[in-house]
C-alpha cells in the first residue's frame, strides 16, 4: 500500500480535522530520531512527534518495559483500585518532582491534566476566576480551551467558554480577591517558542503569593529535560503550586500528570465522599505507567536534560536567530514553507506561533550529533 493510496483512504474515513494541502507522509515506523513512511522513505524527526519522543521514538527500554507490562496487566480499575505499576510511578515521579510537589493526579492528555490543575485550584481556593496568557496553549478540550490564548481555537466555541482574563504574554495581570489561579507556560511552546522575559515568572510568583493565588505552571512541553533541565520552573527558580507534565512522560504512550504538594492536594480533593469526583476509565493506564517509569530512568541514566542543554548550544551556534532553551528551540521564518521544503529534504518539523511564523526545532534529546548537524544543514537550506 503506497502513501498516496493511504492518504486517499484517510481522507475518506477520518475527520476532517485540518487539511495539510499536500499529502503528508503516512507514518509506518519510527526509531530513535527517524521515521519511515508507508513507502519506506526515511525522515529525520526534528519534532519528536510534538515533543513526545524525548528519549527517542521506540526507545528500547521503553519498548521492553511496555512488553513486560503487557504480559502482566493491560488495564485496571482506575481510581477505584490502584495498580502496582501506578504506585511505583507515583513514587518515582515524586523522586524527581521539584519543590516538594510529591503528589500526582493522572490524565491521558496534557489538556486533561491542565483541567485537573484548574479543578484543583478551584477546589483549594474556593474562588472561580482564572488568569491565562495570549498565545498560551494548553490543549483543545473544552475546559483547557478556557485558558487557551489562541482565537483560532477559542472563537468557534466562545459561547461555551468561561470568562477568563487573557493577559498579554509578559504582562502582569490585575489580581483580585476572586482569582483562583494563574496558568502559565514557563516558555510558550506552540505559541512560537517564546521564552519569558527576565524576572517575569518571578514577578508572577511574587504577585500570586501576595494575593494568595495559585501558580499553575504548564510544563507539558518544557518539562522532563526538553529545555535543558528536568523542569524549567526549577531552573528559573520559580515554585509552581501545581506543575503539569505530559508529552515526554509516556515515552509515546498517552500519559500526563499534575503534581502538587500533599497539603494542597488534600485541601482540594479530600472530604468529597467515597466516590472520586474526577476520574476516567483509563486512569493511570498500566502500559503508560510502565513506559513512564522507563522514560524517567532513561532521562536520568543518560543525563538527557544536560545533553539537551549542550546540543541546544550547538544549534544556536550554527543557526543565528534561533531562540528557546535546551532542545526546545524555534527559528522565526515562514514556517509553513520551511516545513514543506524540509519534508522534501527528508526532515520532519512543525510550525509554531499563531501565524506559523516560527519553525519549531524540538528533536529527541537522544539525537546523535551527526543527525543534529544533518538537520541543521537541512534547516539552512529550507530557511534561506
Ligand atoms: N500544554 C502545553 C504547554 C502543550 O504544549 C500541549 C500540547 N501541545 C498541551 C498542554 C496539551 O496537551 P495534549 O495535546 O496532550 O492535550
Amino acid at each position: 500500500m503506497t502513501t498516496a493510496d493511504l492518504v486517499e483512504r484517510w481522507r475518506r474515513h477520518e475527520g476532517p480535522l485540518g487539511d495539510p494541502g499536500t499529502p503528508p507522509p503516512v507514518w509506518q515506523r519510527a526509531e530513535g530520531s527517524h521515521v519511515w513512511d508507508a513507502d519506506g522513505r526515511r525522515y529525520l524527526d526534528l519534532s519528536s512527534g510534538f515533543g513526545v519522543a524525548a528519549v527517542g521514538h521506540a526507545n528500547p527500554r521503553v519498548v521492553e518495559a511496555v512488553r513486560a507490562q503487557a504480559g502482566k496487566l493491560l488495564h485496571g480499575l482506575g481510581d477505584l483500585h490502584p495498580t502496582a505499576v501506578r504506585i511505583r510511578l507515583a513514587e518515582r515521579l515524586a523522586s524527581v518532582a521539584p519543590f516538594g510537589l510529591t503528589r500526582a493526579l493522572w490524565s491521558l492528555t496534557g489538556a486533561g491534566a491542565v483541567e485537573l490543575a484548574l479543578k484543583t485550584a478551584l477546589l483549594a481556593t474556593g474562588r472561580h476566576e482564572v488568569i491565562a496568557f495570549r498565545g498560551g496553549y494548553h490543549g483543545t478540550s473544552l475546559g483547557a480551551l478556557g485558558v487557551c490564548g489562541w482565537p483560532l481555537f477559542r472563537r468557534p466555541f466562545e459561547a461555551w467558554l468561561p470568562a477568563v482574563d487573557l493577559v498579554e504574554w509578559g504582562g502582569v495581570p490585575a489580581f483580585g480577591e476572586s482569582v483562583a489561579c494563574v496558568v502559565v507556560e514557563p516558555m510558550q511552546g506552540r505559541g512560537g517558542i517564546v521564552p519569558p522575559a527576565d524576572g517575569w515568572l518571578q514577578t508572577l510568583r511574587y504577585e500570586c503569593d501576595r494575593w494568595d493565588v495559585l501558580l499553575v505552571v504548564d510544563e507539558v512541553f518544557t518539562g522532563l529535560g526538553r529545555t535543558g533541565s528536568m523542569w524549567m520552573s526549577e531552573a528559573e527558580g520559580v515554585r509552581p503550586d501545581l506543575l503539569v507534565c505530559g508529552k515526554a512522560l509516556g515515552g509515546g504512550l498517552p500519559l500526563a500528570a499534575v503534581l502538587g504538594t500533599p497539603e494542597l492536594m488534600d485541601r482540594a480533593w479530600a472530604g468529597h465522599g467515597e466516590v472520586a469526583i474526577d476520574t476516567h476509565t483509563h486512569l493511570g493506564s498500566p502500559l503508560s505507567c510502565a513506559a513512564a517509569l522507563a522514560v524517567l530512568d532513561v532521562l536520568e541514566d543518560e543525563r538527557l536534560p544536560e545533553r539537551a542543554a549542550r546540543l541546544g548550544e550547538r544549534v544556536r551556534d550554527a543557526l543565528p536567530g534561533v531562540r528557546g532553551r535546551g532542545l526546545g528551540l524555534g527559528l522565526p521564518c515562514d514556517a509553513v514553507r520551511a516545513c514543506e521544503r524540509l519534508l522534501e529534504l527528508g526532515v520532519i518539523a512543525v510550525p509554531a506561533g499563531r501565524e506559523a511564523e516560527v519553525l519549531e526545532l524540538s528533536p529527541p534529546l537522544t539525537i546523535s550529533e551527526e543527525d543534529l548537524d544533518r538537520g541543521i544543514t537541512a534547516v539552512r537550506e529550507a530557511v534561506p
